[in-house]
């Protein structure tokens, strides 16, 4: 039977006018959801730290009663007497979601009790003060109820080890230097920029660039960050450009290069004569005695122990010594072996033949292509260029201390990399809210010259660190929230009150509106209404209302979600022990759905299927002796067999779904089949809610291209030799337009589809992974999934998903103040207009993107505002809107808008922009794309805001110093540029996760974080420093780790010693370490003991179990270590970090003159 097909219909949610569609404010009668708590949000039983095994709960019994091994499910429906008996009494309660204290201090709905701000202090009419605001804790302080879960939640910091010194002395001494203009005879060895694989040894080992130093980090001491780096130096005689800014020492300036000068100071014809200049015509300054200059040696250029020497001078210095700033004048210096110069490989100014290089930057004009022979080769010390470990270090330790309370209109917050506790104080934490600019141009015309986008990377529902409060939750009872009467904004401490309180002024659209009768209050001599301070809509930046029924789909409550399990029963699924662990782990994860606050059990019900080539459903109501399966094989018009008995409580139901779970491995034990279906799972999971009428989530677990006959059944049209071709885009997108469809009545009701994956071979994530993208839910992949080596890291990603706070049927939209609006979103949703982000489903790990266009002027007075309002259905049913402000200044001076940018955000806006672009473009012309807007961007500041000097300088400013390296790293990413051991469905899938990835989850993947763990002090929780990406920071004697998010990849050298590995692996010598271990033995020393206490900790820093590869030197599996080395170049012709900056160097030039 078909029950209840129909689509919802009508405007979901109220009418279709400015707010949000049709999210009237209204008569409101809203009451509270029966039954649902009110006291409890915020109390998510949080996702469990250290989840470890969970211990099965008392109350199962597996054992009883069920059918042995092949036979069929009864199908009676006779009720047992024994179920009742074993329901809830014998239930342990969850071993580490423990119930939140009790404590909350019950307060009446409005009540004065929030008023914890010191009243003086004010900022920006946000209270700024220091004093410690002890609000109740996380959620409830307005309504009476229990206090919230402190402690469930899973930290977002990341931790860092100390600052690496060695990194830091370096990059305060490098100075400006210029390459390429130098006019040494020696032609530059053929072919090394990029070149093959093989090539290699040549480039990394042999540097001679020294430079002085002017790169010099910026400490708080020193005040406001330098707007330039001042990169390099001048090309142009008289080359002394960089002098006068080494006297200061503020700007940070990047070590240079130019290339060739032109006569003109500018262009590359009239570099200085080459003849006879046998050396470089000036290098900045000499080695310091005892160092090496030239690098390691080039027989062995890959594992110089880091830190590498600590060279002062970094570059080839055209024209007269550097000041004495920075150190001896300079020394002649003879060309060095191996110096390798961006003269041809790279971005040079001759490109010869590039054997190899597969073209990253055809196109590029052969920029300084002289007659006469080419000057030697240089190569940019990659000290003297800026580092984001430094940049990374430099933040830690100057904003690490201090909260950062944002009280304070268009503050840049501290580095996603950056330890820091935040204070509300009337703008939106940057956990939710980061901006690729806080200071933003007044005018489009501005904002089109800088190129610099503007963006803001917002989750809404980011999990918090214990020690933070939880967006407390207003119930303004059946009025609802307050709200502008024109453009629906929702009130918040930007609105202004006038006429002695009885009217408030819209601070996104000037409308005038009468304050309602109830929210009357009186204003204070400075016109702040009295109980400002009581009211977190009026002091905070974060708050949720408690949303009445005009906001409830067909204006009615919603139910309780239910979460739907469907477990692939294939050949291939049965046969690797894949339905038999999930079988087995659901016993007892079911009883960690997520509860809210104080609740006692989860108001989340759970239905349960099974499928190959027909879909098996299951009846599991509690008064059943035995589940029962209904086989349904029509699978081109799928309908839910069962309505009553489908969707259960757990506790109710638990004996029967613990007989189900002991039966289904036993009933598919000896199938043959293995042929799937798909597109009819989702189907049958979407009626079923439906029929429940609820949202939900449906979890699948899938292991193979649907290729039997049914609606959305695909075909492998995998095809690699596309890459390249104007087809590539063709492999990222859906082939069939059926699945789009679906995923659109998915999310009318509120259907969020999960997606486990284990396949074997293709099986088409790019089709597979459009249903779970438009609804909001995520994806995870174990290819080759082998039950030893796989099935933790699965089992752990599944316990976070199942538990992890999810809201449901979601509905953002973003409103701005007058000037500006937002214009493009990136994430995983669906939109059926231009304003509205809907998803069926909204985890706290999800991030949309939001980019925003001036359609009028902007004023440095009023700045600008963001205000992000979701509506969702909390996990017990209730319905909230969760409100995010924030405020940012406006500027008529493009160097403010450089000076206040964050580059983690941009390159997160970038990238999400770049995986979109592959959808329709070919990814040569996104990538040229990228390079083409960065360029412009430093080329604008090079231009307006750098103080005036050589055009052969690289001049970046102080906040996007890491642009080129970051950029550079997305280039060469695996959707952009994928090597040969990429897979066509890694790269659909690494584009979908990227989409909804945070700036802190961005940052790490792009530029992977690289630990020496043999320099770990075991003696302290901390993290060892990390060090930059790149083989040359390598010791042979030393053991690494690096993460992305993703993976671990802990790498081993030749030299370590013995009784390293012997502690850390377990075996006498490096040949016996085994590279299929896919966890660290663990062994009873201090040195294993804190190695895994380090992975321990990442992984719980990190939204996905990520998967650990040991890889040792010099063995087959090191290129898939490499490949993540991203300041050097890739195998798949991705340019190092030095190249790279030059080329940009090169375009910023081009763009200048
Ligand atoms: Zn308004």
């Amino acid at each position: 039977m078909s029950v209840n097909q129909q689509a919802h219909t009508g405007p979901p949610y109220g009418q279709p006018q400015p707010g949000y569609q049709g999210y009237q404010q209204p008569a409101y009668g809203g009451q509270p959801l029966p039954g649902v708590p009110q006291s409890q949000y915020g109390a998510y039983n949080g996702p469990m730290p250290g989840y470890q095994q969970p211990v099965p709960p008392q109350g199962y019994f597996p054992s009883l009663g069920f059918p042995s091994k092949g036979s069929p499910v009864s199908l009676n429906s006779d009720t047992s007497s024994l179920a009742p008996n074993f329901i809830g009494s014998l239930r342990a309660p969850p071993t580490s979601g423990a119930p939140p204290p009790a404590s909350g201090a019950s307060l009446p709905s409005g009540h004065l009790a929030y008023s914890q701000f010191g009243h003086g202090d004010v900022q920006n009419g946000i209270p700024a003060s220091a004093a410690p605001m002890q609000r109740p804790p996380a959620s409830q302080p307005f309504l009476p109820g229990s206090a919230p879960t402190p402690a469930s939640q899973t930290s977002t910091f990341q931790q860092y080890g100390p600052p690496a010194a060695g990194v830091q002395q370096l990059s305060n001494h490098v100075a400006g230097m210029t390459i390429g203009s130098t006019t040494a005879s020696a032609p530059p060895p053929a072919g090394l920029g990029y070149g093959p694989p093989t090539s290699v040894p040549p480039v990394s080992g042999s540097f001679s660039a020294t430079g002085s130093g002017l790169y010099t980090p910026y400490t708080a001491s020193q005040g406001p960050p330098p707007t330039s780096v001042s990169q390099g130096l001048p090309l142009a005689q008289p080359p002394f450009p960089s002098q006068p800014i080494s006297t200061q020492r503020l700007p940070t300036q990047v070590p240079g290069f130019a290339p060739p000068p032109s006569s003109t100071g500018i262009g590359p014809s009239s570099y200085p004569p080459t003849t006879g200049a046998p050396r470089p015509p000036s290098m900045p300054g000499p080695p310091l005695p005892g160092q090496t200059v030239a690098g390691p040696p080039t027989s062995q250029p890959n594992h110089v122990s880091s830190p590498p020497p600590p060279s002062t001078m970094t570059g080839p210095h055209p024209g007269p010594p550097m000041s004495g700033l920075h150190g001896p004048p300079p020394p002649t210096h003879p060309p060095q072996p191996g110096y390798q110069m961006q003269q041809n490989g790279s971005f040079g100014q001759v490109r010869g033949p590039q054997p190899n290089y597969g073209g990253a930057y055809p196109g590029t004009p052969n920029y300084g292509s002289q007659p006469g022979p080419p000057p030697p080769p240089k190569r940019l010390d990659p000290d003297s260029i800026p580092s984001p470990i430094q940049v990374i270090e430099d933040d830690r330790s100057n904003r690490g201390a201090e909260p950062f309370v944002t009280g304070v209109r268009g503050q840049v917050p501290p580095l996603v990399t950056t330890n820091f506790l935040v204070k509300d104080q009337g703008n939106a934490s940057p956990r939710y809210i980061r901006c690729t600019s806080y200071n933003i141009p007044c005018t489009s015309d501005m904002a089109k010259q800088s190129q610099v986008p503007l963006a803001a990377v917002i989750k809404p529902l980011a999990t918090l660190p214990p020690e933070e409060t939880l967006p407390y939750l207003v119930d303004h009872g059946e009025s609802g929230p307050v709200r502008c009467n024109r453009c629906k904004a929702y009130m918040c401490p930007f609105m202004q009150f006038i006429e002695g309180g009885r009217r408030f002024q819209c601070c996104f659209c000037s409308c005038v509106t009468e304050v309602p009768p109830h929210y009357f209050q009186h204003l204070d001599h400075t016109g702040k209404r009295v109980d400002f301070y009581d009211r977190p809509e009026l002091s905070l930046g974060s708050y949720e209302f408690l949303a009445t029924v005009d906001y409830c789909k067909n204006n009615k409550f919603p139910s309780p979600p239910a979460f739907v399990f469907m477990i692939d029963v294939s050949y291939n699924a049965v046969k690797s022990g894949l339905v038999r662990l999930i079988c087995e782990e659901l016993k007892s994860l079911l009883d960690y759905l997520p509860r809210e606050g104080n609740m006692e059990e989860s108001a989340i019900r759970v239905g349960f299927v099974t499928y190959n080539k027909v879909l098996h459903f299951y009846n599991v109501k509690s008064s059943l002796a035995q589940p029962q399966m209904m086989v349904v094989s029509d699978v081109a018009d799928m309908f839910v067999p069962l309505l009553d008995g489908f969707l259960v409580n757990v506790n109710e139901s638990r004996t029967v779904i613990a007989s189900l779970l002991d039966q289904i491995p036993e009933m598919f034990a000896d199938t043959r089949e293995t042929e799937t279906v798909f597109a009819p799972v989702i189907q049958a999971g979407l009626e079923a809610l439906k029929a429940a009428e609820c949202a939900g989530k449906l979890f699948i677990f899938h292991t193979s291209l649907p290729i039997a006959e049914a609606p959305g059944k695909l075909k492998n049209r995998d095809d690699k030799k596309l890459i390249n071709t104007d087809k590539e885009k063709t492999l990222f997108q859906p082939q069939t337009s059926f699945y789009n469809n679906l995923a659109k009545d998915c999310v009318a009701q509120g259907c969020c589809v999960d997606l486990f994956l284990f396949p074997n071979q293709y099986l088409d994530v790019a089709t597979l992974g459009v249903v779970t993208y438009q609804t909001g839910g995520s994806i995870y992949k174990y290819a080759y999934f082998q039950l030893e080596t796989d099935q933790d890291r699965f089992l752990n990603d599944l316990r976070r998903d199942v538990q992890k706070e999810v809201g449901f049927d979601a509905v953002m939209r973003v409103r701005t103040s007058t000037g500006i609006r937002a214009t493009d979103f990136f994430g995983a949703f669906y939109m059926s207009n231009t304003t509205d982000v809907e998803m069926a489903g909204l985890d706290c790990d999800k991030t949309i993107t939001v980019e925003f266009k001036h359609d009028d002027k902007l004023s440095e007075d009023s700045g600008a505002l963001l205000q992000c309002a979701l509506l969702y259905t909390s996990c017990a049913g209730q319905r909230r809107l969760r409100i995010h402000n924030l405020s940012l200044n406006c500027c008529t001076q493009l160097a403010d808008l450089y000076r206040n940018c964050e580059t983690d955000t941009l390159i997160n806006y970038l990238a999400k922009y770049a995986y979109r672009g592959v959808l329709s473009s070919p990814v040569k012309t996104v990538r040229d794309a990228l390079i083409n807007q960065c360029a412009q961007i430093l080329a604008c500041y090079r231009k307006n805001c750098a103080s005036p000097s050589s055009a052969g300088q690289l001049i970046l400013p102080e906040c996007m110093k890491l642009l080129p390296v970051y950029l550079n790293c997305v280039l060469k990413s695996d959707v952009l540029q994928p090597g040969p051991e990429v897979t066509t469905d890694d790269r659909a899938y690494i584009r979908q996760l990227v989409t909804s990835m945070d700036v802190a989850e961005t940052n790490v993947f792009f530029y992977p974080r690289l630990l020496p763990l043999t320099k770990a002090d075991v003696d302290s929780d901390s993290l060892p420093a990390a060090i930059r990406n790149s083989e040359e920071r390598l010791s042979k004697g030393d053991i690494y780790l690096l993460e992305n998010g993703l993976n671990i990849v802990v790498w081993v050298g030749v030299n370590v010693q013995q009784g390293l590995i012997q502690n850390l692996f377990g075996v006498s010598s490096f040949s016996q370490i085994s590279n299929a271990l896919s966890t660290l033995p663990v062994l009873e020393n201090t040195f294993s003991k804190k190695v895994r206490s380090i992975v321990d900790m990442l992984q719980v820093q990190r939204s996905r179990y990520m998967k650990l590869i040991i890889v040792k030197q010099e063995d087959k599996m090191e290129m898939l270590f490499k490949h993540f080395l991203v300041e050097d170049k890739s195998l798949s012709g991705g340019a190092s970090y030095v190249d790279f900056l030059c080329h940009m160097h090169k375009e910023i030039r081009q763009l200048l003159s």
